[in-house]
């Protein structure tokens, strides 16, 4: 792990007045470069040949950087030409996906947004369970043996792509079937997760941690819509009797909500709770977006089964603001102007590298 001197040792030799927003191009980078555009950043998107024309064709952003491969924003000259443009990056799903936590943390040498010690608890299952447990929040009950299966599981496998080989089974009889019919390498298959699955309503919750105003805020909150399962539910039950399909939770788009108003306060008791529990786990804590995905019981419970500890996808349903963004700024407030107005708040009281890691 790169230390955290390191990084503001190379940012104390920005420029603040030049600052340069910078992030890959893909998943929710128009968001967050339109975002940085609004509070009157330079611009940035990196990316590889194939995408560019795209890219250069949006009026906010100001420059696109080609490069060869995603994980080439490692290469040193790549980072010094980053670095003397005083870029800042700001990772996001696809961003911490093709560049690995493990490349982000050991060589990525240019300052980005938000606390990359994060990377390490949202990425181990166990390490997740142990900050949900600090913050008080349900999760999903675990069983460490198929034998010891006793209601309807979820199987997971790390580092699966939208669920990919998830399957769900009632008993040990059911999970050994399934499991030998999953197109998994014998590692990845000895190395499941059996999740107690939670029947209720999903909620993903975008929430904002600001340390320089020591605010959690509620930006949206959205529903993944995911292929198949959310197809098979449109099918009556005595059309599927008989047949074994086993659903999928590949997410092919997002779905804007808003929650009954009597949830909102424990809602934001979860936000908060995360919060407070990073910063004993490994201070200062999470800083700027994360989404907590959880289901929400008929008795009015939240568990939360996972944590995405940096922009979601789901806020690109609101840029021009969300329900709850309206609530707390008077102009359109996206996740990914959120990220610059925190830069900008951040450089104006000369606190840069309190949002830097
Ligand atoms: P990502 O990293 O994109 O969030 P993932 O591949 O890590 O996805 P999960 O988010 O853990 O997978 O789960 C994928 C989907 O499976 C969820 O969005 C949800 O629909 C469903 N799911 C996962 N865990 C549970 C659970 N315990 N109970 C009910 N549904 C669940």
């Amino acid at each position: 792990m790169i230390p955290k001197k390191e990084i503001d040792k190379v940012l104390a030799g920005y420029e603040n007045d030049s600052i340069t927003i910078g992030t890959i191009g893909s998943h929710s980078a128009l968001q967050i470069l339109k975002g940085a555009k609004d509070e009157g950043f330079d611009t940035l998107a990196i990316c590889t040949k194939d995408r560019a024309e795209f890219y250069k064709d949006w009026n906010f952003i100001d420059n696109v950087l080609v490069i060869g491969s995603y994980k080439d924003i490692l290469k040193k000259n790549v980072q010094e030409k980053l670095i003397k443009d005083n870029v800042i990056l700001i990772p996001h799903g696809s961003f911490v996906e093709y560049v690995t936590p493990k490349s982000i943390e050991e060589k990525l040498y240019t300052p980005l947004f938000g606390n990359r010690s994060v990377l390490h608890w949202e990425s181990d299952r166990r390490k997740g369970r142990e900050w949900f447990n600090l913050a008080g929040i349900k999760i999903p009950k675990e069983f460490s043996h198929p034998s010891e299966i006793d209601r309807i599981v979820i199987v997971k496998f790390p580092g699966a792509k939208g669920g990919r080989g998830y399957f769900l089974a009632r008993n040990e009889g059911e999970f050994n079937k399934k499991i030998k019919g999953i197109k998994l390498t014998m590692k990845e298959k000895n190395n499941f997760t059996i999740q107690e699955y939670i029947i209720g309503t999903r909620f993903y919750l975008q929430f904002f941690y600001s340390p320089i105003i020591k605010k959690v805020e509620l930006l949206g909150i959205d529903i993944r819509y995911e292929s198949n399962i959310d197809g098979l539910v449109r099918i009556p039950s005595y059309l599927l009797a008989g047949y074994e399909i086993e659903p999928g939770y590949v997410v092919t788009g997002n779905i804007p909500v808003v929650v009954r108003e009597s949830l909102l306060p424990r809602i934001m008791e979860i936000g908060n709770n995360i919060v407070g529990a990073s910063k004993r786990l490994f201070p200062p804590g999470i800083i700027g977006p994360f989404c907590m995905e959880t289901v929400c019981t008929e008795d009015m419970n939240f568990v939360s089964f996972e944590i995405s500890a940096r922009i979601v996808a789901g806020t690109n349903l609101y840029l021009q603001g969300s329900p709850y963004s309206q609530l707390l700024y008077d102009e359109p407030m996206s996740t990914g102007r959120r990220i610059a107005r925190e830069i900008k708040m951040a450089v104006d009281i000369g606190k840069l590298a309190e949002v830097i890691y």
